[in-house]
């Protein structure tokens, strides 16, 4: 069986989120407005961050320095990746926020070769920077990208597919998945939709469950 754990990066992966922070300290705060109404539900993700696009300051290198500084990655989080490589089962990041800051944060714990899916910010030769969303689908949601989407996808080559999450952006890729590993807003949209899953704090969590069903083959 062809296995496969995709992960959130933003508070899952990584132990702060970065995007909503990285985005309060380089607009000046002056986005505050664009985030109540994403976090009121009449904006998504995807033209939130367009709208905040406009608003960043500072040098492409300024916001990368600034981000790998900024956190770490879960204690656990390199233990679960390197037990799921020694059986043979798949590890890959869904996330809602950049690439610079993701493939930042993993270098820093040489944990680059791990594939992700995310949307991009780009800096722009004249000033200013635009960002690319491949993975959006209004068809599905208003994320920047659209992590059930991304599990479908990979439905093709995976037999069993877990998601690892804590927010709003994992709401379509959880419910998608086979296996639902579930903390914050994530939990609790679990508990209202009734949809099985495991509750996590930390990656030792999901380390203990996968060890523990590697043991019962
Ligand atoms: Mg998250
Ligand atoms: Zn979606």
């Amino acid at each position: 069986m062809k296995r496969l754990f995709l992960c959130d990066f933003d508070g899952t992966i990584s132990l702060k989120d970065v995007s909503h922070h990285l985005l309060t300290t380089f607009t000046n705060d002056n986005w505050q407005e664009i985030e109540h109404d994403f976090i009121s539900g009449r904006l998504g993700s995807k033209e939130a961050y367009e709208r905040v696009a406009r608003l960043l300051k500072g040098s492409w290198k300024e916001l990368h320095d600034y981000a790998r500084d900024y956190t770490g990655l879960d204690p656990y989080f390199q233990e679960f990746y390197h037990l799921c490589k020694e059986n043979d089962i798949a590890v890959k990041i869904v996330s809602d926020g950049f690439d610079f800051y993701i493939s930042a944060l993993l270098d820093k714990y040489n944990l680059g070769e791990i594939e992700f899916f995310s949307n991009q910010l780009i800096s722009k030769p004249e000033g200013g920077f635009d960002m690319k969303f491949p993975y959006y689908n209004p068809e599905c949601c208003l994320s920047g990208t659209c992590k059930g989407s991304v599990v479908s996808d990979f439905r093709q080559t995976y037999d069993h597919i877990s998601f690892v999450g804590n927010g709003i952006s994992d709401r379509c890729g959880a419910s998608r998945a086979d296996t639902i590993f579930a903390k914050g807003v994530l939990y609790q949209y679990c508990q209202k939709k009734g949809l099985d899953c495991f509750q996590w704090e930390s990656f030792l969590d999901i380390i203990n469950i996968l060890k523990h069903e590697l043991s019962q083959k």
